[in-house]
């Protein structure tokens, strides 16, 4: 990873001025690098995870949640090779013959551990704040302790070297799902990581619609997640994306023209009293 390594020698050479602004812009550059790890990772898995479904942006959780939805080898190390030789589709395939085939290698990806690398970001934040004084004696100070910070960054430069001899990065393989939302958008995902009853939101930004995930015997199915609401006037019902209304302020006021009679309404939260069951 040609990037990583001009990275590595960026903070490598902030370390060796050793000024105390050096070092700090070290701190700044070993935490952009963390985070162009674990996005470069998302980036090759994006089309499987919507944006509204990603929620958070901080590595750990970033990496946490392609190992659950997208990818359990995302943040693994493996090699990808193939036959020297092309090998026919007609011919039957054995363990004997795969081990007797000749291969090359195509690259490798360098996997991490993402609780270590957040470990890190978030140490080296400590390092771009200034202290908040707790007393009314206590000095300002820009800078924190250089000396710890210097141990952080060989730390990181640690954890990063490995990584960086990296060659390529791939999804694993596995099978597709596919659903067109309203929208006119194609959403993918892997099938192995869905489960029953689970929301997906859709891929695009701008479509509030959410659907659920439901397993019938071998086939996953995807439904709209909708609300329908009775028009006052001439009790049609009229549908909505869930999220139309479950995001809505308690006071905010939805107002939506009847696709049956064309009258105006008025939707808005409302508490009510509900007795409950009693038990006999
Ligand atoms: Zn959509
Ligand atoms: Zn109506």
């Amino acid at each position: 990873m040609k990037w990583l390594k001009a990275d590595i020698r960026k903070i490598e050479s902030l370390i060796v001025e050793g000024s105390t602004a050096a070092l700090t812009y070290a701190a700044l550059e070993g935490r952009l690098a963390i985070e162009k790890v674990v996005y470069e990772r998302l980036q090759i898995n994006h089309k499987y995870i919507s944006p509204e479904d990603l929620k958070k942006w901080q590595p750990k959780y970033v990496v946490t949640k392609l190992i659950q939805e997208v990818d359990a080898n995302v943040a693994s190390s493996f090699t990808l090779s193939m036959s020297k030789d092309p090998v026919s589709p007609d011919e039957e395939f054995s363990q004997e013959k795969a081990e007797a085939i000749e291969y090359v290698e195509v690259g490798r990806q360098v996997g991490f551990d993402a609780k270590r690398l957040s470990k890190h970001w978030q140490a080296l934040s400590s390092f771009l704040h200034v202290k908040v004084p707790l007393s009314s004696e206590e000095m300002i100070s820009s800078y924190s302790d250089t000396e710890i910070l210097k141990t952080k960054l060989s730390e990181l430069l640690d954890l990063l070297r490995p990584i960086s001899e990296g060659t390529l990065i791939m999804n694993s393989p596995g099978e597709d799902v596919y659903f067109h939302c309203e929208c006119g958008v194609e959403n993918i995902r892997k099938s192995q990581f869905l489960t029953d009853n689970q929301t997906v939101n859709c891929h695009n930004k701008d479509c509030n619609a959410s659907w659920l995930v439901r397993f019938h015997d071998d086939r996953i199915v995807f439904e709209r997640e909708i609300v329908s609401i009775k028009c006052a006037v001439c009790s049609a019902q009229n549908e909505f994306a869930k999220k139309t209304f479950f995001n809505m302020d308690r006071k905010q006021i939805a107002h939506f023209e009847c696709k049956q009679c064309g009258a105006s309404n008025e939707a808005r939260w409302h508490l009510i009293n509900v007795t409950p069951e009693k038990c006999h």
